[in-house]
């Protein structure tokens, strides 16, 4: 699960880690009124107006605006809320700004003693192990600085059992250029984001940048937090933290229905009972000519309801020309899915897209007859190869 760069901020402050302050707006009044608090508390009339949305480089798309006065706050929080905001991550649509995060700008003074560095400690599934990765060429074009110069990207590998050692952090420190008070306010920062990535259950904890201002503060500017979904249960605080307003509204709908959906751009609609079967479904639906236009596991328990938001749920795309279910009766029975096919198919409706369904397994005979006698349009098949024939005879026509 993503969350906010607000959002993360507010867990690194909880664990001590320090922070670009700020808070967050939703219209321009707020962002004034917050504006105003801010200056209260830090005596700062320099701002940063950041929107927040899950896509990063928002600073290379308009994302990320200076303000020197409340005024302009005002002026650019209007801007920015309700904008769609493009950035090299978001796609040409881009995405819509709901929030505005309104920050103290930690730049303004002493320019030319100013560093950013990158900080990242992820899971790493390779190695058994956290990885923590770090450069001294932190902010906006890290991605040309693993490209260019790979050298100037450092790793430390974490045992989680032992954690982060003291002498990994001063060798960090040490690599990033740091001495005296930088140096040993690097040594707190890194503790406490390790403490923030593992007391959350985050996989991916990203920093880019972390600040060295004039006066050797050591903080984060930015913060993006990948939450493990498997742990949120541990942590309902953090599970409230979604924002379904970033998410896919039919890759929403399908979690309601504990269905693993994921949109596709093709053609072929399809519906699957197992990780495996169903990546194997999208290789014979490429082979037959077409392309996948979902993946779609309904998981062990199919039946005549997860059938049902399955067909819905694939027909809310309309790029869909045929629809293929693939479904092997194990643990459920071929009889019972071919019952829910034809029932999700009837209370639906006005299904103007061709069917193809090709139950195998446990009463897969029964099964086909069932779909043979239904009167209704759907195609049955038992092999894979079939299904494959059908599928590209529907998408001939
Ligand atoms: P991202 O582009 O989505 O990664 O957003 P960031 O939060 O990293 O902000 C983008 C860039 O804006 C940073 O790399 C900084 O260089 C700059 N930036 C962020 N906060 C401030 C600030 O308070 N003052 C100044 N002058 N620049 C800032
Ligand atoms: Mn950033």
């Amino acid at each position: 699960m993503n969350i906010h760069e607000f959002q993360g901020k507010s867990l690194l402050k909880a664990y001590n880690v320090e922070i670009q302050e700020g808070f967050v707006a939703e219209t321009p009044d707020q962002a004034v009124l917050v504006a105003n608090q801010l200056k209260e508390k830090l005596g700062s009339d320099y701002f940063v107006v950041k929107a927040q949305i899950h896509a990063g480089g928002r600073g290379k798309g308009g994302g990320v605006k200076l303000a020197k006065s409340i005024d302009e706050v005002g002026v650019l929080a209007s801007k920015m809320i309700g904008m769609q905001l493009v950035t090299p991550q978001t796609g040409p649509e881009g995405k819509r700004v709901n929030k505005v995060l309104i920050a103290q700008d930690v730049y303004y003074k002493g320019e030319s003693e100013i560093r950013e560095f990158y900080i990242s400690i992820l899971l790493n599934r390779d190695i058994s192990r956290y990885t923590l990765m770090y450069s001294p060429d932190g902010g906006m074009s890290i991605e040309e600085v693993a490209e260019k110069t790979p050298d100037r990207i450092f790793t430390e590998e974490i045992n989680p059992g032992i954690g982060l050692q003291a002498f990994q952090c001063r060798n960090i420190a040490f690599n990033l250029g740091l001495t005296g008070t930088a140096f040993k306010n690097m040594q707190k920062f890194l503790a406490g984001i390790y403490e923030t990535f593992t007391g959350c259950d985050a996989q991916l904890l990203e920093i880019n940048p972390v600040l060295k201002t004039s006066d050797d503060r050591i903080l984060a500017v930015d913060c993006k937090v990948v939450l493990d979904d498997n742990a949120l249960f541990r942590h309902p605080d953090l599970a409230n933290m979604r924002d379904l307003s970033e998410e896919d509204p039919v890759e929403v709908e399908a979690g309601n229905h504990n269905l693993n959906f994921v949109k596709l751009d093709g053609n072929v609609g399809c519906m699957v009972n197992g990780a495996g079967l169903a990546m194997a479904t999208m290789d014979i639906i490429k082979l037959s000519g077409g392309a996948p236009a979902n993946f779609l596991d309904v998981g062990g328990g199919a039946n005549a309801k997860t059938v049902e938001a399955g067909f819905r749920i694939i027909l809310k795309d309309h790029a869909v020309k045929a629809i293929l279910i693939n479904i092997f009766g194990g643990i459920v029975r071929c009889d019972r899915v071919a019952n829910g096919v034809v029932e999700a198919y009837k209370s639906i409706g006005a299904i103007k897209v061709p069917v193809i369904v090709r139950l195998q397994g446990t009463n897969a005979e029964e099964a086909k007859e069932i779909i043979d006698n239904s009167g209704l349009k759907v195609f049955s098949a038992i092999s894979f190869k079939e299904a494959a024939e059908k599928v590209k005879e529907v998408l001939s026509v």
